[in-house]
């Protein structure tokens, strides 16, 4: 397809986790600005009602389904519930994710569970129920929300990197299982940006400044800056592109 359709989104369902704040919400309205039919997920249903309120009216149509991704018979039966009551899921974002910090011998293993059932067990679960709707429409979008960090470590979040790096891994993984059944399945990894879950670092003046020298950009990234890659990777426009991800970071992990 080429021409103005090229990003449109209209026509499209797109559920995304985890957007009652933050990253998701930001690519949520993103996506409805782009045509997108978009239904929000996170665990707690008047903070995504309090989320919905939040977006322009004029804007396709927006929903909400409260599910805990860690839990895979809720996933099952939130996918399940979407599909039928709403209609077909054309696009999954998949973007819950949780951070824990500790230095890695002193990393409890309730941190490391949880970490591995929202950043990655989560991504299967959700990943697997949409994909069986999607498989015999022999088409669907999946954009797994990865990291700068399945690619840097830092001190203190080893097991988070680990799940990001699982996820790229994953991400390619089912590019290959499902990429023949005619579904893209890509990454997005974002660098450094200020969200709840960044909190604690942006209120520190010393990460900032090595974060101003260590990234090309020099700064910290806008969560509106993920909007353009997102609507790239669920649009008509990355129609060729399968098991990729895209580093949307200033710059950060290609430089020294
Ligand atoms: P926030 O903490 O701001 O938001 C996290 C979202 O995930 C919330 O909507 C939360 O909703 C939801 N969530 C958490 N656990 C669950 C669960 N079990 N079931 C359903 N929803 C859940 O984080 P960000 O927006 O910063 O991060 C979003 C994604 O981007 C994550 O995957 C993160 O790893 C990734 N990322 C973020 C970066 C950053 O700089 N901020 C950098 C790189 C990657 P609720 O609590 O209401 O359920």
């Amino acid at each position: 397809m080429t021409g103005p359709d090229l990003f449109s989104l209209a026509g499209h369902r797109a559920l995304l986790t985890g957007a009652s704040r933050g990253i998701g919400l930001t690519l949520a309205k993103g996506l409805a600005r782009y045509g997108a039919e978009v239904v929000l997920n996170g665990r707690n249903e008047e903070a995504l009602k309090v989320a919905r309120a939040g977006f322009d009216p004029g804007l396709p149509p927006v929903s909400v389904a409260a599910f805990d991704v860690t839990d895979q018979n809720a996933v099952e039966e939130g996918v399940g519930r979407i599909e039928k009551e709403m209609g077909p899921i054309d696009i999954l974002i998949n973007n819950a994710g949780i951070q824990r910090r500790a230095p890695l011998e002193d990393f409890s293993r309730k941190d490391w569970d949880d970490l591995i059932s929202t950043n990655l067990n989560a991504v299967f679960f959700v990943g697997q129920a949409v994909a069986r709707h999607m498989i015999p429409r022999a088409r669907g979008k999946i954009v797994n929300i990865c990291s700068v960090q399945s690619e840097l470590a830092r001190p203190g979040i080893a097991p988070y990197t680990a799940t990001k790096g699982a996820v790229r891994n994953l991400t390619r993984g089912m590019a290959t299982d499902w990429g023949r059944h005619g579904l893209q399945i890509n990454g997005l990894a974002p660098g450094y940006f200020a969200t709840e879950m960044t909190e604690r670092l942006v209120a520190d003046e010393g990460f900032s400044e090595w974060l101003s020298k260590r990234t090309p950009a020099g700064r910290w990234g806008q969560v509106d800056e993920l909007v353009g890659a997102a609507v790239f990777l669920s649009s008509p426009a990355s129609s060729f592109i399968n098991g990729h991800m895209l580093m949307v970071d200033g710059g950060i992990s290609i430089s020294l």
